[in-house]
């Protein structure tokens, strides 16, 4: 049994290595455990500027300089990797199966050039980089270690892991996302789900994605619709892409795109989610994605498939014990509170519609992906 130990946190994530270099940096023994190794393919690609401004204020709050790179592209290209793409708009288009995007039905919400750009972070670099300054900061990570129990006790906690090891420590953030320990065993998630809603996703990344500007008859904005984060909208769902390659100095052609759709529409068929999702892909691809095949997906690879839906609990923490809302709560991410930001991503007030301004214009939009 190892002891010292003051904080443990479940998960080294995105969430679990700012966490980790926070509280490093302030003094405290921590230990990290994750059942995974990086550099790994994660989703949760695309910041807004309440994600930047977060990124700066832990920075600044907690005197770790390292996370002010992350609140812009510059930053993140400069000090984290090339192959972060920046982003400099949200746009969303409406497509019809095998027609051509009818351009008068697209907006654009850019981000405003006297704030700062915004950033597609490819998480596989993202994540390991904030772990290499969580271990800077004398953080001890350890990898492919899974976490099968937690003991919570008035002293502390213990946390047994696959590995026959078993850790103590004052207090314990699980930070594991939706596979939470801690929400499993203490039934943290509502079941059945008071906020039920009809949504399941398939994502993966791609090569080879022509530039939406090429594609389009008329892009709704100032900003090249590949230096956005890309919306098309279909009868029940949706297409994200979230380029990394688009800009001068960029290190990866890689695009993410992925899907979210309601299964009354789409019901789930038995086959392998890379077909189904490239099928969905080729019913758009004269409009929504690609003028040509996209390349095979290069990590990823086939598309992850997952169910998604909201499930929501009022208390998620205790005397010795954290679980943030990523570990709580599972979501659509179209309306979910991004757990490593806390924010909830919405479309903003004002949107250019083909160079009008106009308000938004329904419900039916969804926001960032
Ligand atoms: C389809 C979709 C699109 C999204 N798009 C966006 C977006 O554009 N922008 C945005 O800000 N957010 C987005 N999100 C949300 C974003 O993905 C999450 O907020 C983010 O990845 C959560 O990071 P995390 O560190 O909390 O968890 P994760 O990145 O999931 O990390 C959890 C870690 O815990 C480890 N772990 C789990 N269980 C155990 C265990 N028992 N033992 C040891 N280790 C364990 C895992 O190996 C993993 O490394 C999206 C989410 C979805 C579903």
């Amino acid at each position: 049994m190892r002891e010292g130990t003051d904080v443990v946190i479940l998960g080294a994530g995105i969430a679990g290595t700012v966490l980790a270099a926070v509280l490093a940096r302030g003094g405290a023994r921590v230990e990290v455990l994750d059942a995974g190794r990086h550099p790994r393919f994660a989703i949760g690609e695309s910041t807004i500027p309440h994600t930047s401004t977060l990124f700066r204020l832990l920075a600044e709050r907690y005197d770790v300089p390292e996370i002010k790179h992350l609140a812009t592209f510059h930053g993140a290209r400069a000090h984290v990797s090339a192959n972060h793409g920046i982003k400099r708009g949200f746009n969303f288009h409406w497509h019809e199966p095998g027609a051509r995007q009818d351009p008068e039905l697209a907006h654009q919400l850019p981000i405003p050039s006297i704030m700062h750009t915004e950033t597609h972070f490819l998480r596989a670099d993202l994540d390991h980089w904030v772990m290499r300054v969580a271990r800077k900061y004398g953080a001890v990570v350890r990898e492919g270690v899974r976490v099968t129990g937690v003991g919570l006790g008035e002293s502390g906690v213990t946390v047994t892991t696959d590995d026959g090891a078993t850790v103590r420590a004052r207090f314990i953030v699980d930070a594991g996302g939706f596979r939470s320990v801690l929400a499993s065993q203490l039934d943290l998630r509502d079941e059945p789900c008071r906020f039920r809603h009809h949504s399941r996703s398939m994502f993966t990344h791609m090569e080879g994605v022509v530039p939406w500007e090429r594609i389009a008859a008329c892009n709704p904005g100032p900003v090249r619709g590949s230096q956005s984060t890309l919306h098309h909208v279909f009868d029940g769902g949706w297409i994200w892409v979230i380029p990394f390659g688009n800009h001068p100095r960029a290190g990866s052609d890689l695009v993410s795109v992925g899907m979210t759709v309601d299964p009354r529409k789409h019901p789930r068929r038995d086959v392998p989610a890379g077909q189904e999702f490239r099928e969905f892909i080729s019913a758009f691809r004269t409009s929504a994605t690609s003028s040509r095949t996209p390349a095979p997906p290069a990590t990823g690879s086939p598309p992850a498939a997952s169910s998604t839906r909201r499930r929501a609990r009022p208390a998620t923490g205790g005397r010795s014990r954290c679980t943030p809302p990523g570990s709580s709560t599972r979501c659509s991410p179209a309306v979910c509170r991004s757990p490593w930001t806390g924010s909830t991503r919405s479309p903003g007030a004002c949107w250019t519609h083909c160079g009008r301004t106009t308000s938004p214009s329904s419900g039916s939009l969804p926001s960032n992906g």
